[in-house]
């Protein structure tokens, strides 16, 4: 990871980054990026990429909370961002916990544990302990599992993380059971279907619905969902290839999806196309092999 920070200043140098006098606009600024400014060196390694993460997924600092809600002063910011840190969502202190926002949302009803294991992890023994903070490679892959399991809800169509770990769990937005989610099969891959669902060849899970041909490192865009106009419940699967497919149902019946024509999906739906794509559609659990 890339870090602007000279790692040759003393803890206290970067610390008079920091100015003295500010108004809580400017204040509350630097303690957005005080992972930057004012944490300690030894945090360094692993702990930023965290916060922004962290930011990016819950929209909130993982240190914010009712105790920073006073942030005036550098010290103030010293002690709860530097000295004294306290994660908004530790698991047995909750004094920091906020009581409104997004966070606490996020965290209770949107994203899978195997997500938030990881920012526990790094914001409680991570901070003292850099042996206990998530590697480059574990956020990497723990991203792409929430691709795999960005699905949507069987009541509201709203776009929702299934939990392998939690298949009882509900709708953050309507509580409508999630139950066993609808999953296609590529490859050795196995993912919602979803919205957002976007397939390049081999099972790689390109840039969900880009507009180019290619998107990104994924390869091209094979096969992309498609929501129904007037029921988003229904997803579809659009042919992005230039060669037909097979959509052959679970009552028997064959159909053909010519390129860019779509199929609704089903449990029991397989799509072949002759040369080798195979996609299975199943309804279950995400924990066990398809
Ligand atoms: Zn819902």
């Amino acid at each position: 990871m890339t870090n602007a920070l000279p790692h040759e200043m003393s803890r206290a140098e970067r610390r008079r980054f920091v100015v003295r006098g500010l108004g809580r606009a400017v204040a509350m600024t630097i303690a957005l990026v005080a992972v930057y400014f004012v944490v300690p060196l030894e945090w360094i390694d692993g702990v930023p990429v965290a916060v922004v993460l962290f930011i990016a997924l819950f929209c909130g600092h993982p240190l914010d909370g009712p105790q920073t809600s006073g942030l005036a002063d550098e010290n103030f910011i010293r002690t709860h961002y530097g000295d004294e840190p306290l994660f908004s969502m530790h698991p047995t202190d909750k004094s920091n916990r906020p009581t409104s926002g997004p966070v606490p949302v996020y965290w209770d009803k949107v994203y899978p544990l195997a997500v938030l294991r990881l920012f526990e992890r790094t914001f409680t023994e991570g901070l003292t302990d850099p042996t206990r903070r998530v590697a480059e490679g574990q956020w990497i892959k723990a991203l792409t599992r929430l691709r795999e399991y960005l699905g949507s809800c069987p009541g509201c169509g709203g776009v929702v993380f299934y939990d392998p770990e939690r298949p009882e769990r509900v709708c953050w937005s309507c509580t409508t059971p999630l139950g066993m989610p609808l999953t296609i099969t590529h490859g050795k891959r196995r993912v919602v279907v979803g919205p957002e669902l976007a397939l390049g060849p081999n099972g790689t899970l390109p840039v969900p619905n880009s507009t180019s041909a290619s998107a990104g490192n994924g390869g091209p865009i094979i096969a992309q969902a498609v929501t129904h106009p007037r029921d988003r419940r229904i997803i579809g699967l659009t042919n992005r290839t230039t060669t037909p497919w097979q959509a052959a149902f679970p009552d028997g019946e064959v159909e053909t999806v010519a390129p860019n024509s779509s199929v609704a999906t089903e449990d029991g739906l397989t799509i072949t196309d002759g040369a080798g794509l195979r996609l299975v559609f199943s309804r279950g659990d995400l924990s066990k092999p398809a």
